[in-house]
Formats: structure tokens, C-alpha cells, sequence
């Protein structure tokens, strides 16, 4: 897997992705990370790369040469083919099956926005998809892209120890993922619940695919609809979920 991130301010995402575990798998060669600042492709004799809305309006535009040209530029890098993203609150909300699917692909280029946004017409030049983080707007692409990059590297093999970390978590089977504890076995006169201390793996899983499908009822509705349910797990849901609407 191969990223190339765009923005106007390089060492910000920098700084997080070199972090922790994308830091780590990065200095192993895991994966490749190149950060490119858009300004350095302008052909604007005040290295300009914002701009009026024609029509008027508040804020300023990224204009399309300085983006189209170091798009262009970047791709010309690898021979692989490049998925362009743009990160904007006006794309498909990100979810785990979009991030596993988006893992897969040899290399992404992902562009961040930041003022008013960017001229319409590079847009529809260069971009193969539009993400958004949720429906809310934020100054920049920078957080939503380094949200992305996290959640699709650690799905790059090796990345994490093994692919056990991420099989069972949240939104990976399309329900929320079993509590978690870990000693002491009581804090605070809570108890852990005995069947993690029994040692039986058997009835570990068990316990934890129940309390799986119980907390996605208490927390998120929703997401049973898509979920992959036995019918005894859907009567219990469906319990769980009258007993949280009481
Ligand atoms: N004028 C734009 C609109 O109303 O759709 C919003 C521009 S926003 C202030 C500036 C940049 O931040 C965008 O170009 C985009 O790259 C990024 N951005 C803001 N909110 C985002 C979100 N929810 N998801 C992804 N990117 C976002």
C-alpha cells in the first residue's frame, strides 16, 4: 500500500502518522507515505493557491492548477494505478467496509481541502471519490485524511500483530464489539464477569458474541438490520432493544 497525501500543511499529518503504530510500520516498510503541499506546484508569481469565489460569496477557494498539477506530478511516481480521494463533508460518509475495501487497493492519493473548499472543475478532472468524516464541516481535510490513513493502515498486514486484533472489533462483523476488562478482577467492588476468569475458551466466545449483539441492541439499533444474526440471537436483540427504548 502506497499514500500519497496532498495538503497545504504537510507537517501536521506528518506528525501523526509518523506516531505510534503507523509510525512503527512505516520505519519497518509496511507501507509508503509520501506528503506533498500543494503550494510548492503553483505557478503564481505570490505562491498563491487560494482565490475569490466568482459570484461572490465569504472565504476563499483553492484554485485547480497548483491541485491538478501536483495530482498529475504524483501520479507519475508509480507505475500502479492511484484511487483519488478527496476528503469532503459532502462525500459518502467513511465506514469499516469501505476502509476494508479502500485497504485493498495497491494506492490511494487523498487531497485535502481547507478555506471555502476547491475549484469545482478539478474536482471533477481528478476525483474518483468523495469521503466525508460525518455530517459536520471541519476547517480542513487534514483530520479526516489522517482518520482514513489511520483506519486503513492498520488493516495492512503486519501493521497490527495479528488479524485477530481487528476481526472481532467493532463494525468488522456489523456489530459493536464485546467489553473489555483486564486486572484487577475487582475495582471498585466491580467484579469481572467470572466466565472471562473460567479459562473456557468455549464459553468465552460464546459470552462475547452474546454481549456483542446485546450492547449493538442497547447502542446502536441501527446497525442489527445489516448484522448477520442466528434466530436465537435476533430474539435476544430484539429484547435487548425493547428493554433500552422502555
Ligand atoms: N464549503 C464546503 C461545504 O460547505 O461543503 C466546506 C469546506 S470545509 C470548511 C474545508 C475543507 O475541509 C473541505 O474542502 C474538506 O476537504 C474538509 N472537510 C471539512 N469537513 C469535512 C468532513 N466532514 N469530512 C471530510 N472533509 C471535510
Amino acid at each position: 500500500m502506497r499514500i500519497d497525501l496532498l495538503t497545504l500543511f504537510p507537517d501536521m499529518c506528518r506528525t501523526v502518522l509518523t506516531e505510534s503504530i503507523t509510525g512503527r510500520a512505516l520505519a519497518k516498510g509496511l507501507f509508503e507515505l509520501e506528503i506533498h503541499n500543494f503550494r510548492d506546484y503553483t505557478t503564481d508569481k505570490h505562491n498563491r493557491v487560494d482565490d475569490e469565489p466568482y459570484g461572490g460569496g465569504m472565504g476563499m477557494l483553492l484554485t485547480a492548477q497548483p491541485i491538478y498539477d501536483c495530482i498529475a506530478a504524483v501520479k507519475k511516481l508509480r507505475d500502479e494505478p492511484a484511487h483519488v480521494i478527496y476528503m469532503s463533508p459532502q462525500g459518502k460518509t467513511l465506514t469499516q467496509k469501505r476502509v476494508t475495501e479502500l485497504s485493498k487497493l495497491p494506492r490511494l492519493i487523498i487531497l485535502c481541502g481547507h478555506y471555502e473548499g476547491v475549484d469545482e472543475r478539478v474536482l471533477e478532472e481528478t476525483v474518483d471519490e468523495e469521503i466525508s468524516m460525518g455530517d459536520y464541516v471541519l476547517t480542513g481535510g487534514e483530520l479526516p485524511s489522517l482518520a482514513l490513513c489511520d483506519a486503513v493502515l492498520r488493516l495492512v498486514p503486519g501493521v497490527l500483530s495479528s488479524e485477530e486484533c481487528f476481526l472481532s472489533e467493532s463494525h468488522m462483523n456489523g456489530l459493536l464489539e464485546y467489553p473489555h476488562y483486564t486486572r484487577p478482577a475487582e475495582w471498585m467492588g466491580r467484579r469481572v464477569p467470572e466466565v472471562l476468569l473460567s479459562g473456557h475458551h468455549a464459553m468465552i466466545e460464546k459470552w462475547r458474541r452474546e454481549q456483542s449483539v446485546l450492547r449493538t441492541a442497547r447502542k446502536r439499533p441501527e446497525l442489527l438490520e445489516s448484522a448477520e444474526l442466528s434466530f436465537t440471537e435476533k430474539i435476544i436483540a430484539g429484547k435487548e432493544k425493547n428493554l433500552s427504548e422502555e
